[in-house]
């Protein structure tokens, strides 16, 4: 095994992705300056969080929230808690969240935060305590109208109910269920939320299908499916494929892979992992290391787990037709150039693993407006954001490439390369549709003053 050789580090790829998009938002002249702007993060809040723990002793955390950009509308994006948890990957990660929101068309800026902790060390008091320090600490820095929290890493449902009561508790007396997404059904959570990530990216793939654009690929009924990765969003692929017609054929988490060409039994993978913790030891199944599941001959494979999974490293050794990112970053760009050359496009996750913020938009607007929509209301919704952002990178895609001779001509020209562009990848194309919302809507509102 060699070892991939470009950078991995997740701030250096967003930065190399924005890159690659801006010779292809036109009109170029018009950026002058601009791009350091859109690319920027507008707010960096750092926190020291001291908190007494059960024993007695008091732990100063650190925590931070990164608003990246609000110019189309109030910051959006989840809390981590995690050892790794750093600012640097926090500003990647908001970045990932402006650009996410953009092309889904929804009206909210890239935000994150996180604190450095072990959660699995803390117990459920003073995760608490912790929660309501980080809060109570940014303030009026969070808000319905400034910068809305919801769950990532290790957070949860508990962790954004937390967080609504210690900013209720600051501002009584008025309506903030806004405030963060993700919270429980009976505190103003919505439906669908558990399921969205899984669903939307089914929804693309879905409509990628019936427009033709991936011509390997001509029905997902009995298209054989392969997942790195069984928690929230792994899981309920399988189960969404599955019920499409679909057949899961391997399958993996952090402990190892499985394998059976002839489709696995989804009830029995769940037992064996609810019972024992992994999906290693199902009856019936060929057992596969846990990247072994990336190289299984399939049509589409869903990373699900982690970043940086396909690298240039491995990325020969992908036998699908498609590869559609659920994780944040599971491809690297230069890996995504190599799969390209072979024939095999990644769709890429700020469209694909969109679901989640989509509809943890639709729970902020039923809160705003006490209202609750139904189960069939929130999937309607979803399928068409999900549809039309869809459309928007195809289409998106499809002009660039009309236009290649010219975007390649005014490239050489701004900046005296003699290098020809490489074609867009859908990745590049989805970045220049998404970086060009936020560059439109940054003109038509001007720069202050
Ligand atoms: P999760 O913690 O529920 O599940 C992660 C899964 O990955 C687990 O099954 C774990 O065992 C597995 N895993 C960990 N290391 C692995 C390895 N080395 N090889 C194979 N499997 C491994 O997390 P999740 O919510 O499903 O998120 C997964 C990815 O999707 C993350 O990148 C996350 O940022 C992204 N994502 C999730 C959502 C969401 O709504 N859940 C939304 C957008 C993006």
């Amino acid at each position: 095994m060699t070892a991939p050789t470009e950078n991995l580090d997740f701030a250096d790829i967003a930065r190399r992705e924005f890159d690659r998009a801006i010779p292809f938002i036109h009109p170029l002249d018009g950026l002058k300056g601009m791009a350091s702007w859109l690319f920027e993060p507008e707010r960096i809040i750092k926190l020291a969080l001291p908190v007494r723990m059960d024993d007695g002793y008091v732990h100063t955390f650190r925590g931070y929230r990164v608003l990246h950009d609000n110019v189309r509308g109030p910051g959006k994006g989840g809390v981590r808690y995690h050892p790794d948890v750093n600012e640097h990957d926090v500003v990647a990660l908001a970045t990932l969240m402006t650009w996410k929101c953009a092309l889904a068309g929804i009206p909210f800026g890239g935000a994150k935060g996180g604190i450095e902790c072990d959660p699995k060390t803390l117990s459920k008091d003073e995760k608490r305590r912790l929660t309501r320090r980080y809060i109570s600490a940014l303030g009026d820095d969070i808000g319905p109208h400034t910068d809305i929290p919801a769950p990532d890493v290790y957070t949860d449902a508990q962790t954004m109910a937390w967080i609504y009561d210690t900013y209720s508790m600051m501002h009584p007396g008025q309506n903030n269920l806004p405030v963060v997404t993700g919270k429980p059904l009976d505190l103003g959570g919505s439906l669908g939320r558990d399921s969205a990530t899984a669903q939307g990216l089914f929804y693309v793939l879905e409509h990628m299908v019936d427009m033709g654009a991936l011509p390997n690929i001509p029905t997902l009924s009995g298209a054989d499916v392969a997942i790195q990765g069984f928690g929230n969003a792994g899981r309920h692929a399988a189960k969404i494929f599955a019920s499409a017609g679909s057949r899961v054929v391997a399958v993996s988490d952090s402990k190892g892979g499985i394998h059976d060409p002839e489709g696995l039994d989804l009830t029995q993978v769940e037992y064996q992992k609810d019972t024992f913790g992994t999906v290693v030891g199902t009856p019936g199944t060929k057992e596969l290391g846990p990247k072994e599941v990336l190289e299984v001959p399939c049509d589409v494979l869903i990373p699900a787990a982690l970043e940086t999974q396909i690298t240039t490293e491995n990325a020969d050794r992908v036998r699908s037709k498609v590869v559609i990112e659920a994780a944040n970053g599971p491809v690297t760009p230069e890996a995504d150039d190599m799969l390209a050359q072979r024939g095999i496009p990644v769709v890429p996750d700020i469209l694909s693993a969109s679901g989640g913020v989509v509809v943890s938009y639709f729970e902020w607007t039923q809160n705003l407006a006490n209202e609750r929509w139904t189960e069939s209301e929130i999937q309607e919704r979803l399928k068409a954001t999900m549809y039309a952002a869809t459309d928007a990178m195809v289409t998106g895609r499809a002009a660039i490439l009309d236009r290649l001779d010219f975007y390649r001509e005014t490239w050489k020209e701004a900046t005296g390369s003699d290098e020809d562009l490489p074609r867009p990848t859908l990745r590049t194309a989805a970045h220049a549709v998404a970086v060009g919302r936020c560059r439109t809507a940054t003109d038509q509102r001007g720069i202050w003053p």
